[in-house]
């Protein structure tokens, strides 16, 4: 019974990505192509996902993301869900600017924000909005956002996703009348991270955050994504603490090629990756032989 059971769960992706994809529907926008340096001048990570020209879905909130964010004539009221991949400061520093921007739009919806469970060394996704925005937080005055006692222009409602290396099956997050949003444990060292997956309009478009790959489930994750956002954030060389937190060209061209990715980005990238690049492209099409390209901060791509 029990592996009947894993069949299905196996089965349970595929089926969703039958529909033909409605390319001109959806767009995916680099808010932040860069990792947590002073490199050159672009932002930390982040990307919005777009539907019928509005912004629907921000993942990670990395610094100067939210910038770009307006440099993109996205109406932050039209967004419905933020997914945090990690509580590294490259990936969620922006998340309080967000909130006080948004309280000079028109937004009125409640914002739905996803993240992984914490550690040691990191906030869980609800420890980390509360030491943000809460009471006792580091901005108290933005408290209303979360006090469901407290008049606001919108709220702030966050779920935090366990994490857990025992559970590798992918997670429904979130589902409303046009997205679907999966999750997936992924490794990234110390640090509890989620890998996600975004359906809408009959696409997929997947997004690896920081990971090793030491955990595997990425790639079933990301079965079918007409894009595959992929961090590159080490060289096929990396040893030592950076090849713990992040995976190598080699092992996102396998993950591309097992996943039947049909176009293959590469972000976040660092110092040790930025002049390497083509290099990297040519370890991944040793695997992988569908598009790859680098992209640049609010370049656009149609799945
Ligand atoms: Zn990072």
């Amino acid at each position: 019974m029990k592996h009947l059971l894993l069949i299905i769960a196996a089965l349970s992706i595929p089926s969703a990505y039958a529909a033909d994809c409605q390319s001109d529907r959806v767009k995916l926008q680099i808010l932040g192509s860069r990792g947590p340096e002073f490199l050159d001048g672009r932002a930390s990570t982040g990307y919005l996902v777009w539907l019928d020209g509005k912004a629907r879905v921000l993942v990670d909130a990395g610094p100067g993301s939210a910038r770009n964010f307006a440099k993109s004539g996205a109406n932050y009221a039209d967004v419905r869900v933020m997914l945090l991949s990690h509580f590294h400061v490259d990936h969620v520093n922006d998340f309080s600017a967000y909130v006080k921007a948004g309280f000079f739009t028109d937004r009125t919806a409640k914002l739905r924000v996803f993240g992984p469970s914490g550690s040691r060394l990191a906030s869980s996704a609800g420890d980390f909005v509360q030491r943000q925005i809460g009471k006792n937080g580091a901005y108290p005055y933005l408290s209303s956002f979360i006090d469901p006692e407290a008049a606001s222009s919108y709220k702030i409602d966050t779920t935090t996703i366990p994490w857990s290396e025992k559970n590798l099956e992918p997670s429904l997050v979130y589902r409303d009348g046009d997205f679907t949003v999966r999750s997936v444990t992924v490794h990234h060292g110390a640090f509890p991270a989620l890998g996600y997956r975004v359906e809408t309009a009959g696409c997929v478009i997947s997004f690896t955050g920081d990971m090793s790959g030491r955990l595997g489930a990425m790639p079933d994750l990301a079965t079918g994504s007409d894009i595959l956002v992929a961090h590159n954030a080490i060289p096929e060389d990396a040893e030592g603490v950076p090849a713990l937190l992040h995976m190598k060209p080699s092992y996102i061209g396998k993950m591309a090629a097992r996943a039947g990715v049909k176009k293959l980005l590469l972000t976040h990238l660092m110092r040790r990756t930025v002049d390497r690049q083509d290099e990297t492209a040519a370890l991944i099409r040793k695997h992988y032989h569908g598009p790859i390209a680098f992209p640049d901060d609010l370049d656009v791509f149609h799945p």
